[in-house]
Formats: C-alpha cells, structure tokens, sequence
C-alpha cells in the first residue's frame, strides 16, 4: 500500500496488524476549526468507535463527532492480542458480586454477549477482519499454574487432561486445561480501521491528528478549534492519565508482543494447533496467543518495566528482556515454532486501575462520560462499554445500564515514586515466582507479599 502521508510509517510500525493493513493508513483530516455537534467523543479506539456507531445507529439525527489525536486504531486497539474473549474486565468482588451468584451471573452473560456481538457487527458491516470464534485453551504447565486455573474456573467446571489437551494443540509437559468456548480471533487493526469505516458510512465524522487538549462540559478545546457539543464522552484509556488531573486514575502497563514469519500449515499441523484457537497459559506473567490469518505465531505478555517520568513513551514499546521471555515461552510450549523468526515486536500500555476493574460513567446533569480500565481485557469489553453507554447518553434505563461497572468508582493509585515502586515490585516478584514454580513446581508464597495491589485480592 502506498500511503502518502511521512507519519504512516510511524503508524505501521506500532504493530504486525497496523503493518500488514491493507488499506491506507493516510490520516483523515484534522478539525479545521470551530465545531458545534450534539456528541463529541475523544479517541477512535474501540470504546470511542463503539460508542459512536451504536449512538449513529439509536439517535439517527444525532451529528456525532470523534476525535483522534493520531489515527483510528493508533492505540492498544490496532495492536492487541486479537483476543475477543469473554468474560468480565474485573474482578466480582470488585463489582460486589463475590456474594451473589445471579447478579454474578447475569454480569457474566453481559459481558460475555459482546463475542457475538461484534461477529454479527463483522457480518453485518462486512468487516474483513479474520473473526473466527474457535474458543480460547488455557493450559497449565505446573501444578501451581493448574491449581490456579482451577480456581479461576470455578468448581463447577473439569479442566481437560493431558490427552484431552492434545486434541486442541500439543504442548510438552501440560498437565492441564480448560476450553472456554466464548472466545473468537480477530485481526485488530482490520476490525478498528473497519469499524471506523462504517461509523463514518453511517454519518459519523471523525476527525485525526486532532489532539483534545481540554475537556469540560460542552466543549473541548482542540489546537486548531473548539467542539462545542451537549455530550461529551472521553474514551482514551491509558492516555487518560497524560492529562495531570487523571494522572493517577491507572496504573499504565505495558503488553508487548511479538510475531514470527509465518509458518507452513505443515508445521501448524504437527503442532495440532487448530486454526482459529487463542492458547494462553497460568504463569503469573502469562502468555496469549494466536495462530494468525497468514500462518505466523503472535504471542505477548507483561512485564514491561515501567519508568518512571515516561510512564506512557514510544520507548516502553520494545524490551529486549521481555521480547527474550516469549522466545523462551515458545521455545518450551511450542519448540516446533522456536527456530521461526521474528519479524515483528510491538506494544502499548494497558490501562489499570487501582482494583484492577473496568466502569462506565455518565453523569447526565453535565452530559459528560468515560468508559475504560479493562486492564487486558478491552477487545470484547469496549463493545459492552459502547452499547451501554449508548443507552446512558440516550437517558435509557435498560438492563445493561443496571450493571455493576456502570457508575464504578475506583479510587486513585497510590502518589509517585509508590506506583512506580508497586509496579517494578509487582513485575520482579511475579518473574521470580514464576521462575520458581517452574523449577520446584510448588507454589511461590511470597507471591502473597504483593496481594495490596493486584485484582481482586
Ligand atoms: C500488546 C497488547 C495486547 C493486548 N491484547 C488484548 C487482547 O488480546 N484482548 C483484549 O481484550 N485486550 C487486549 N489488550 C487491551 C486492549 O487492546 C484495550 O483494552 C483496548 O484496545 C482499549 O480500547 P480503547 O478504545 O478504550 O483505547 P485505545 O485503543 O487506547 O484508544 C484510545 C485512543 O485515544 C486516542 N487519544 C488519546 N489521547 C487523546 C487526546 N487527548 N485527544 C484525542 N485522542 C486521544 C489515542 O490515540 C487512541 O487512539 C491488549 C493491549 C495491548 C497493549
């Protein structure tokens, strides 16, 4: 593709998907000056995209307006894992639910509603974005990491024996899984940029390179005009936290990735690997994974060593320790995969909050919102975000608006240097119990030392 524009190749390099994108990734045209519309929303990453095109789909008549400080799908949403999976982007005790088994229940049903969701949107809107819902595969390779699956699924459920296993994909040395069937891969990129798309099809107008400088009720102040609007939604994820006033809202924690080049489906067979299935395992610094549309491996994890005066940076994107653990992690899960190169590393900061769990806001007397803090979980959770928070501008008091993240209150992390020091004392003490389970396969309790400030706990 012939882009253009001199910043496409910094656009292409944020990740294999922006790299590989079909299309252009020329950027559209900034504000141009002052602006009035009935809803401004801030960033063109999935909540903000999402959020506009359930809102254009419900308020036909509305002028929706989105602001993109770079382009559609600059952020963790053109570079992710593609996990489109279910479940909730939290904890229940977070959301009061550790008690309460129908409201728990009826919470997961939510969230896990978005997989199909956006399929029937990708149908719909014929976004050509690698959608396949084949189910995701956690395995255990200790038994700390199975003793810890099984407490996440719950005592309901039977984890898969090693044969059983071997019917998804072979690994050395798994001693256990679990299958969740409510999981689909996605190319995200293709899924953003296409997304944006239809939005602006439908009579949405989005705006790049438009950096929201300040934000208040009514209006926001561009570099190059004002946007006066009624509604006013911020959908910035980590970032949120460049601006002083929400410095402290997340703690920003970079994923990092890398791919190979692809791999023959000969390989991929050996490996048993079914197309379309995500793996992921129980490390405390897991992996996620997925076998890509043109046959390569795209596997990330955490781990990233946050700095300090530079918590959100290009530089936090690489790391040669991190890139070396999921080598390591390929070399042992899939040693087929070990010699294949790679052609691609990339990354960007989760935004987490203090407990680790996402909230939806609208306040209706000023008509401003956000959506956001899914920590890892944002693919599927942005839908529920955008068709709920659809339903708060619209004043609708429907079954989504009842649930528990709507309305969340998390407190601030901690001042600096102690974000800082929690977070390098969470990453080291994670990779060293992770270092250790794997040589005595017992339990790291030190673990315990670090409970405070991590989800749920
Ligand atoms: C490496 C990696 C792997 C991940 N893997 C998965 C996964 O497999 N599954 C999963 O569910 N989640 C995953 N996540 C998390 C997921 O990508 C995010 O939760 C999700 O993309 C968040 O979407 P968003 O629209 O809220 O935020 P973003 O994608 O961050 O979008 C925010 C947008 O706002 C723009 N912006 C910021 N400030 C301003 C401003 N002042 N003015 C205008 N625009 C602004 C940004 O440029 C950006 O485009 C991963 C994240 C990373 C980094």
């Amino acid at each position: 593709v012939n882009d253009g524009s001199p910043d496409v190749a910094r656009y292409r390099s944020r990740s294999l998907w922006l790299d590989e994108y079909p299309g252009s990734l020329d950027p559209r045209p900034s504000l141009g000056g002052d602006l009035d519309c009935d809803i401004a929303i801030i960033g063109a990453g999935f909540t903000g995209l999402w959020t506009a095109y359930y809102l254009k789909r419900e308020a036909p008549d509305a002028r929706i307006v989105v602001l993109e400080k770079e382009i559609a799908g600059f952020g963790p949403s053109g570079r992710n894992g593609g996990w489109v999976q279910g479940g909730m982007a939290g904890t229940p005790s977070a959301y009061g639910l550790r008690n309460d088994p129908d409201g728990l229940a009826r919470a997961n049903a939510a969230a896990d509603s978005s997989v199909d969701e956006i399929g029937a949107v990708v149908e719909r809107e014929g976004i050509d974005c690698d959608f396949s819902k084949a189910g995701a595969l956690a395995i255990a390779t200790s038994e700390p990491q199975r003793q810890r699956l099984l407490a996440e699924v719950g005592s309901g459920q039977s984890l898969l024996s090693p044969s059983e296993t071997e019917g998804y994909v072979k690994v050395p040395g798994v001693r256990s899984s679990y299958f969740s069937p409510t999981a689909a891969r996605v190319d995200p990129a293709r899924l953003v940029r296409g997304l944006a798309d239809s939005c602006e099809r439908s009579g949405v107008s989005i705006f790049e390179r438009t950096d929201a400088i300040e934000v208040a009720p009514g209006s926001v102040r561009c570099p190059s005009g004002a946007v006066r609007a009624e509604t006013v939604i911020r959908a910035t994820e980590a970032f949120t936290t460049q601006a002083k006033a929400h410095s402290r809202q997340f703690l920003p924690l970079y994923s990092l990735m890398i791919a190979t080049e692809p791999v023959p489906d000969s390989t991929w067979n050996e490996i048993g690997w079914r197309n379309g299935l995500l793996i992921s395992d129980h490390h405390h610094l897991f992996f996620y994974a997925q076998r890509t549309r043109d046959g390569r491996l795209a596997i990330g994890g955490r781990g990233s060593p946050y700095r300090l005066r530079t918590p959100i940076d290009d530089r936090n994107e690489r790391n040669s320790s991190v890139m070396s653990r999921l080598q390591e992690a390929v070399a042992k899960a899939f040693p087929l995969l070990a010699e294949a190169e790679v052609t691609h590393h990339w990354g960007g900061p989760l935004a987490v909050p203090r407990d680790w769990s996402m909230s939806i806001e609208f306040d209706p007397a000023t008509g401003t919102g956000w959506a956001g803090g899914y920590t890892g979980h944002g693919v599927a959770a942005s839908n529920l975000s955008g068709r709920t928070m659809t339903d708060l501008v619209l004043r609708r008091e429907t079954e989504l608006t009842a649930m528990p993240w709507v309305g969340h209150r998390v407190r601030n992390w901690e001042p600096e240097p102690l974000r800082f020091l929690a977070s390098r004392a969470i990453v080291a003490l994670l990779e060293r119990a992770d270092n250790h389970e794997d040589r005595n396969g017992r339990k790291a309790e030190y673990v315990r030392l670090i409970r405070p400030f991590l989800a749920g706990k």
